[in-house]
């Protein structure tokens, strides 16, 4: 795809009737030699929120949507429609009467009734991360097979607002044969539409055999509703969607209205409707065309489907009744559609047509008309977007622990540990991070009070995961488990932070030390031995912790700042580095000391800039200072960073094991809203020009140093910014964190962005990922505009040269942008008066405190390694990516509730793998399996979902800190675990709707290839 962006002019020509294309000619002979073969595909377009919540959509439209449509593909047996949200679809099915179900089933069996891609949701494939887009999809196609017996064989995603290669991939190793996307910039549908390539192979960047070919189908026009997919003119096309006869509520805005279809204007009216048509089909190979034939919550009432089927109907009857049009029409289901194309190009509906062009890359950033480019959303309700992510690493991790927990549970034959119980949130979690994944929620393009109710859901979500990790990890690293007892009402582990709104930040749990240890459990739900420093809230600064095995360890403590200058004298800040083995549990503990007893005991020490204080002073046994200078620095064992005093920002780092210095500047800016008639909102982003700077004098500084963390906190409008370095054996140490807290509530028509400003040389070239899956590189193009150069940025972008790389890893979804060489931006929050009048009918005004995670990895190419990379496909380094994962998958910190109360000790550690992954291998999920009939919903199978993720990394950058293996990614199934064997593993396709009949050898080194996901339907013995 950049190969197509390097060639466009970008020019918006007029096109004529089909404005953004051109005009379409046939000849009479086009269509002699081979019919035209038309199908019209009924769907409706069903958002799981938007203008409405979820549960007010399926109540006032959508249970009738699929009311209406039992009822009239049985009346009407030539009528077909499509549908795609499960989320929506199982509701109503748990709704309808046994004879309903028998019924629905019926209409699929017979191909009436398609289920299309079938996941939780229709996902959002910018903001979104793969363990989402896959849970989702997953959840979808096993509730599909578990309750009515299909696997969805094609793709459908008509409204997600660009497209990632992500989805092709999961969807081609899903089982899937076909796909179809729809919102791609208009200039990019012109020129493959020009080239007939708007069919082609969508291969993966990485994939040099074809093997993750992926047959798409593009829609060639504006939109997806009727007066834009009959064919290029939208006032033809519009007379022929009949829900907006005369008298109906919805007109065509080019003013010719529909003609109801009688047998005086029958003729006329389907040469004029077939021109259309054949001018379609013009665009694509074979002729074979696809009509789509529906809207938003279309098809609600049983009229539609009555206008709709008969006029429709007797246009088909006529064409096909006509020898001299050549051409056959009929109702269809999207695979009827990719199902004539596959016999045309005569290749089998699960082959991918080798005559039809190969595709790599993405459809990013998506512009639908003018210079209105949709990377707004990328940054939209960023609260959200973080909140999302921490959902997301408290499910998996949860899902993890259950699954270990449940099959513990059965090996022991103990009935204590309450799988049933736990099971049901677990799914609902699923459900709720799914429907968080919708195209108009994680993209924060829903209402205020819609975006509220997915908060609700969300936070509901995430508290019931804290209850499923802290039972499993109760159950798991008790010493007896017999002894361990299930209480809802009084649980062993207290939660790490509460929130007492959904829309609040967490406040950590303060842990109170006495002269008894106080135990506290670490989960580490990576595949992968953790070192990294820890924080708690403690109680008292003089303390004393021990390792699992007994031994005392180095800690910090440091103070807790209730206003600038003022420290608490009730809360400090304790730090220390723990281990944790993969997938596993420790448990550390800490008694509270006299004072200056321990000496690996430090107190962090304090310097003030920019004080009003002038002396040193002692506080609650803290010392600080105050400083005047220019520049000050902190440091760890690997780098030493340097800040301006002026301004509170980061100016240069010194890396101490290369001894290379990066000129690397921190800078808070702000863009405002074009002084145009159309503005920014909640999808469009419309600068009025370059970013200014926010301007302050001299923040409030402080500076907190100590042997295990050093950091830098500054306080400037609309940011409460720190700059940490860790000191630990671990990969924490190898990069500088960065996190602000961003507050843009007071401001109007803003958006705040964080840019660094490095030394790399990287010209108009930068890296950044798509769902923390794959990493594509990008350009900045001078030839577009300003906003058509932000990318959304998942979870990582980088910029490199001869030299070194600048990675910048982010713990949510965020907009990215290099605007000029060496900078990275980073969008923090945008907080917008205005709709962009794409529908929503609202700013964004709903902006609240939020917090923004990020680190920042500097890293030197090896000696033999200095050519610039320049290719499609980037690769982070092994460290990086797992420096990644860690960010996004913190150690779980389980503080427990009443420590002298309870009589079950815990063990030192639990260690479930027999060895830890090789770093390549990430473990995704270990899913527990529903039970196949809605009765055994929420009762977890004897087999599980192992699914494991490969990393490619570059290997230009030397590996460095890891404690994992680095051979190779080979794994021995069989020896995988330690205390629970696996019995029978069989590889499965993603959405482990189906898996191999026979079971791959236990004892033989497995291999995974890079890039690849691989998913083992595994039972333990
Ligand atoms: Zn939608």
């Amino acid at each position: 795809m950049q190969n197509v962006y390097d060639q466009l002019p970008f020019k918006n020509i007029d096109g004529g009737a089909w404005k953004q294309g051109f005009s379409i000619s046939y000849s009479d002979t086009q269509f002699s030699s081979q019919p035209l073969k038309v199908f019209v595909v009924p769907h409706s377009h069903c958002d799981p929120g938007w203008v409405k919540t979820f549960d007010r959509y399926y109540s006032e439209q959508t249970r009738h949507i699929l009311d209406n449509m039992l009822e009239k593909l049985e009346a009407y047996p030539k009528m077909r429609f499509i549908y795609a949200e499960i989320s929506f679809f199982s509701m109503w099915w748990q709704e309808i009467s046994v004879d309903k179900q028998r019924r629905v089933k019926n209409l699929i069996k017979e191909g009436r009734l398609e289920l299309v891609t079938a996941g939780w949701v229709m996902t959002d494939e910018a903001n979104a991360h793969y363990y989402a887009m896959l849970d989702q999809l997953i959840e979808g196609n096993q509730w599909l097979l578990n309750h009515i017996g299909v696997i969805p064989e094609s793709g459908w995603a008509i409204d997600p607002f660009g497209y990632s290669p992500t989805m092709p991939y999961l969807l081609k190793r899903s089982g899937f044969n076909n796909m179809l996307i729809q919102r791609v910039h208009y200039e990019v549908k012109k020129y493959l539409a020009e080239e007939k390539k708007l069919e082609f192979r969508w291969r993966q960047t990485w994939d040099h055999s074809g093997t993750t070919d992926m047959f798409c189908h593009l829609m060639p026009f504006y939109s997806y509703d009727v007066p834009h997919t009959c064919g290029p003119d939208p006032k033809v096309c519009c007379q022929f969607d009949f829900k907006r006869l005369p008298g109906g509520k919805v007109s065509c805005p080019w003013n010719v209205p529909p003609v109801p279809i009688t047998p005086q204007n029958v003729a006329d009216r389907a040469e004029m409707l077939l021109d259309q048509y054949r001018k379609k089909a013009m665009l694509y190979k074979n002729n074979v065309v696809l009509i789509p034939l529906g809207d938003d919550f279309r098809f609600d009432k049983a009229v539609e489907w009555d206008q709709q089927y008969s006029n429709y109907q007797q246009l088909f009857d006529f064409i096909n009744n006509t020898p001299r049009l050549n051409a056959q029409a009929q109702f269809g289901t999207l695979s009827d559609y990719f199902h004539a194309l596959h016999e045309r190009a005569g290749t089998a509906v699960n082959e991918v047509p080798e005559s039809y062009p190969v595709l790599s890359g993405d459809f990013f950033s998506y512009a639908d008309r003018d210079d209105h480019y949709w990377t707004g959303y990328f940054t939209s309700r960023p609260f959200y977007k973080r909140l999302d992510r921490i959902l997301e690493a408290n499910l998996r991790g949860a899902e993890i622990l259950y699954s270990l927990a449940v099959s513990y549970a059965r090996k022991l034959q103990l009935a204590n540990f309450p799988e049933k119980q736990l099971m049901q949130p677990l799914v609902m979690a699923r459900r709720s991070l799914g429907l968080f994944q919708h195209h108009d929620a994680i993209t924060g393009t829903a209402k205020d009070f819609v975006m509220v109710d997915y908060g609700h859901k969300l936070l509901s979500a995430l508290q019931n995961m804290k209850t499923v990790i802290t039972e499993s990890a109760h159950f798991l690293l008790v010493k007896d488990r017999t002894h361990y007892v299930y209480s809802s009402t009084r649980p062993f582990f207290d939660v790490d932070e509460t929130r007492s709104t959904h829309d609040s930040l967490p406040a950590k749990t303060t842990i109170v030390l006495s002269d008894k240890p106080v135990p506290v459990a670490f989960y580490n739900s990576l595949s992968h031995t953790r070192n990294c420093v820890i924080r708690l809230y403690v109680n008292t600064p003089h303390v004393e912790v021990h390792d699992p095995s007994g031994n005392v360890i180095v800690s910090q403590v440091d103070p807790f700042w209730v206003s600038n200058e003022e420290m608490s004298s009730e809360l400090y800040k304790l730090h220390f580095v723990v281990s944790v083995p993969p997938l596993g549990l420790a448990s550390y503990s800490i008694t509270k000391t006299a004072v200056g007893s321990n000496h690996k005991n430090t107190l962090g020490s304090t310097t003030f800039l920019n004080s009003v204080r002038k002396a040193k002073l002692i506080n609650n046994a803290f010392l600080i200072d105050v400083f005047d200078g220019k520049e000050f620095s902190i440091q760890n064992s690997e780098m030493t960073a340097s800040f301006s005093a002026a301004t509170g920002m980061l100016k240069h780092v010194t890396s101490k094991s290369s001894n290379q210095e990066v000129d690397v500047a921190l800078q808070f800016l702000r863009y405002g809203v074009a002084r145009t008639k159309e503005k920014s909102g909640a999808y469009l982003f419309l600068p009025d020009g370059q970013a200014q700077p926010i301007e302050y004098n001299k923040p409030f500084t402080r500076v907190i140093q100590g042997p295990l963390v050093s950091e830098v906190h500054v306080i400037i409008p609309n940011v409460e910014h720190i700059v940490r370095l860790h000191n630990s054996p671990g990969l924490d140490s190898l990069s500088l964190e960065v996190s602000n807290i961003v507050d843009i509530s007071k401001e109007t028509n803003k958006e705040l962005i964080m840019r660094v400003i490095s030394d790399v040389q990287n010209g108009d070239q930068l890296f950044t990922d798509l769902n923390g899956f794959q990493i594509h590189q990008r350009k900045t193009y001078s030839k577009l505009p300003l906003q058509a150069n932000v990318y959304p940025m998942p979870t990582m972008a980088y910029i490199q040269d001869h030299h070194k790389r600048l990675s910048l890893l982010s713990a949510q979804s965020l907009g990215v942008a290099g605007l000029q060489s060496g900078w990275l931006e980073v969008f923090q929050d945008r907080r917008l008066s205005q709709d962009d009048n794409r529908g929503l009918g609202q700013g964004v005004l709903d902006n609240k405190r939020t917090p923004t995670k990020f680190r920042m990895m500097f890293e030197f190419l090896k000696e033999d390694a200095k050519s610039p990379p320049n290719q499609a496909a980037g690769y982070p380094s092994l460290q990086a990516q797992l420096a990644s994962s860690e960010l996004i998958h913190p150690v779980h910190v389980l503080p427990v509730k009443n420590p002298f109360g309870s009589s079950a000790q815990l063990a030192p550690t639990f260690q479930p793998l027999s060895q830890q992954l090789p770093c390549e291998v990430h473990l995704v999920n270990l899913r527990s399996l529903q039970g196949d009939t809605a009765e055994l919903e929420f009762i977890p199978r004897q087999d599980f979902g192992l699914i494991l993720q490969t990393h490619a990394a570059d290997c230009s950058l030397p590996t460095r800190g890891l404690t994992c293996p680095t051979t190779a990614a080979k794994i021995t199934i069989g020896s995988l675990f330690e205390d629970i064997r696996i019995k029978e593993a069989k590889s499965s396709i993603l959405s482990l709707t189906r898996s191999d009949e026979q079971s791959i050898s236990l004892d033989t080194a497995f291999e995974l290839s890079p890039m690849e996901l691989q998913a083992l339907k595994i039972k333990f013995s």
